[in-house]
């Protein structure tokens, strides 16, 4: 699994879609290996250098004790701790569950528990927002098609080490919801991605900070 962006690296576009890498989870098998492998990545080094190496039947005891430790492990050990755990509610992943399974929402609750630690050189907030970012791209069925859209799209910005400033972040969040309505829900339900064709987002994106948003060939 290839390691996590560093700061400062160029955006590489996805081998296998119109997107950069890691933009097109979860659709994208690519992207969502990218993204599961960021959290994975995480887990890795926490247990070899915890413990070494360590069977599957102890690595779950380990799970399950950092699932109950949100603030005492880093945000992808806890994550990916949740992945290792199966849910007593709806028997799926330990908080990927739907919002009305009561484990699966306390132990999502505890994801922003967890520790998440700026790389060195990113604005403050960095981490959180990756995290946030992540979070939402693989918990997508609980997040409005448009608000996935942009949340993955930011995704291998974040990951370079940019953050999109309050101001600028609000404009294009109004400018989405303008897009959405415009478009409408029984059309972006099926696909969201019809909103990069949007006049009026499209001019916002290419007017703004990150005019390569929407991918790596301009529309
Ligand atoms: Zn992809
Ligand atoms: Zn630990
Ligand atoms: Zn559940």
């Amino acid at each position: 699994m290839a390691a996590r962006p560093a700061v400062g690296d160029p955006l590489l576009p996805c081998p296998a879609g119109p997107h950069w890498a890691y933009a097109g989870a979860p659709a994208c098998p690519h992207c969502a290996a990218l993204v599961d492998g960021l959290v994975e990545e995480g887990w890795r080094e926490h247990v070899t250098a915890s413990f070494g190496d360590l069977p599957p039947d102890d690595e779950r005891d380990v799970a399950r004790m950092v699932a109950d430790e949100p603030h005492r492990h880093d945000w992808r050990v806890f994550d990916a701790a949740l992945d290792r755990l199966t849910c007593p509610g709806c028997g799926g992943r330990l908080g990927l569950g739907p919002l009305d399974c009561a484990p699966c929402e306390v132990a999502h609750g505890n994801r922003y528990a967890a520790i998440e630690t700026d790389r060195p050189g990113v604005p403050p907030g960095n981490e959180h927002a990756v995290r946030v970012n992540v979070s939402v791209v693989r918990r997508p069925h609980l997040t409005s098609p448009q608000e996935l859209l942009a949340r993955r799209l930011l995704l291998p910005l974040l990951l370079v080490g940019e953050l999109p400033s309050t101001a600028d972040a609000q404009r294009f969040s109004t400018a989405l919801k303008a897009a959405a309505a415009r478009a409408g829900a029984p059309a972006l339900a099926p696909d969201p991605s019809l909103l990069l064709a949007d006049p009026a987002l499209t001019a916002l994106v290419a007017a703004g900070p990150y005019p390569h948003l929407f991918g790596p060939t301009p529309r």
